[in-house]
């Protein structure tokens, strides 16, 4: 097991972890997206703390959701220009991607080409990483996912060197949440937590984590939903996003997100629902390779596996509107050659993943 990220959960865990945050150098980049680093509270925060701790900052808000390879060029360009030394990522998954990339992009001065080539990593720029959803548990894993614009491709990569330094976790920061991002983010989160049992590098070491994730989700997420002002449970929720990303980090991801990255590359579906439309397929096609964990987990829950979909079911995950043949015979390819096809429990072939897409609407 490896993870060398600092972790700080808590309330007022900006305060808390303030001491870290100027041992990373003098001059912070804030990478976010436009709204949610300001809606969350987040920004005020930071910029408070880096006034007190006399650092200076250059603030890049210009990520956008499902960022891609310019996006980073720019940013890497733009962290020179202010004469930056270290970065700070506030937002969902976005912004904490973009902000791996650059810092890669910046230290080890890769070009547009070089962006996945983890040959050429020799270094890193420390990465600060504050979640405002609780989803893609980002701000612990060593992956970024970029989308490459020209082909709507989105892929990713892997590295050590792409683990943020610190990881400050606030709960608070994810009240203002609308509805279908609470809901999307949350499915994400599920996503990773189940795929730490599919994955072929499962440990039984993080299944109290994968498990009590799970539970916490399956109680949590329809609360939360019905409740968006319950403190208690987004803290339970970004508990459970939180443990989903110390799961994936181990096992990587499988099947389950490959599927779902062209419906976000070509159609913009948000990443977690792209993951919960396939969701229950995926358990189906899964299910006899791992059904031992599956049924653990499910007994852990006091549930059963239909149980488990009714609950899905109640959540309406649909992209609301049914994907033409045409663009799963040219995604295919895509799928089948994604990097976390190596981790499925079993040999998929493409008739599994045309009869899942062909199901979908
Ligand atoms: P996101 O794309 O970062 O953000 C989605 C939307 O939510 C944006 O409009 C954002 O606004 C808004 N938002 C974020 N926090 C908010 C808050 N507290 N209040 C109000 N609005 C808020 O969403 P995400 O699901 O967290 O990230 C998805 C990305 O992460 C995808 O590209 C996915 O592939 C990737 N991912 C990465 C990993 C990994 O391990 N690296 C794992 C899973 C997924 P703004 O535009 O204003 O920010
Ligand atoms: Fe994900």
């Amino acid at each position: 097991m490896y993870n060398p990220c600092r972790i700080y959960f808590a309330d007022n865990a900006l305060q808390r972890a303030r001491g870290f945050v100027s041992g990373f150098g003098t001059k912070a980049f804030i990478v976010t997206g436009k709204g949610s680093a300001l809606r969350s509270g987040a920004l005020d925060e930071l910029l408070a703390v880096l006034r007190e701790e006399q650092l200076g900052y250059h603030i890049f808000n210009k990520v956008k959701e499902n960022p891609d390879m310019d996006l980073v060029m720019s940013g890497a360009a733009e962290f020179a220009v202010f004469d930056c030394n270290f970065i700070i990522a506030i937002g969902g998954g976005s912004p904490i991607d973009a902000a791996k990339a650059i810092s890669l992009a910046v230290a080890n001065k890769l070009d547009k080409a070089n962006l996945f080539n983890t040959q050429s990593f020799r270094t890193a720029v420390p990465v600060i990483a504050i979640p405002t959803t609780s989803g893609t548990g980002s701000e612990v894993t060593p992956y970024s996912v970029l989308t490459d614009q020209s082909s709507k491709k989105k892929a990713g990569f892997g590295s050590e060197l792409a683990f943020p330094k610190l990881a400050v976790l606030e709960p608070r920061y994810t009240l203002s949440m609308s509805r279908s991002v609470t809901l999307h983010t949350g499915i994400d989160a599920l996503s990773h937590l189940l795929e730490g049992i599919y994955s072929n590098k499962r440990s039984s070491l993080l299944y109290p984590l994968i498990f009590d994730g799970i539970k916490t989700i399956y109680e949590y997420l329809p609360l939360v939903l019905a409740e968006p002002d319950n403190l208690a449970a987004r803290n339970q929720m970004m508990k459970a996003s939180l443990y989903g990303g110390l799961t994936i980090a181990h096992t990587s991801t499988t099947l389950q997100h490959s599927i779902g990255y062209p419906l976000t590359g070509v159609y913009d579906v948000p990443h977690g629902l792209a993951n919960g439309v396939v969701m229950k397929s995926i358990m189906d096609l899964y299910y006899p390779a791992v059904a031992e964990v599956l049924e653990e987990l499910f007994s852990f829950m006091e549930i059963t596996r239909t149980k488990f979909y009714e609950w899905l079911e109640a959540l309406e995950l649909s992209m609301n509107f049914k994907l033409p043949s045409s663009f799963i015979e040219e995604r295919l390819p895509e799928v089948l050659s994604s990097r976390n096809m190596a981790n499925n429990p079993y040999d998929i072939d493409a008739e599994d993943i045309k009869s899942i897409l062909m199901g979908l609407e």
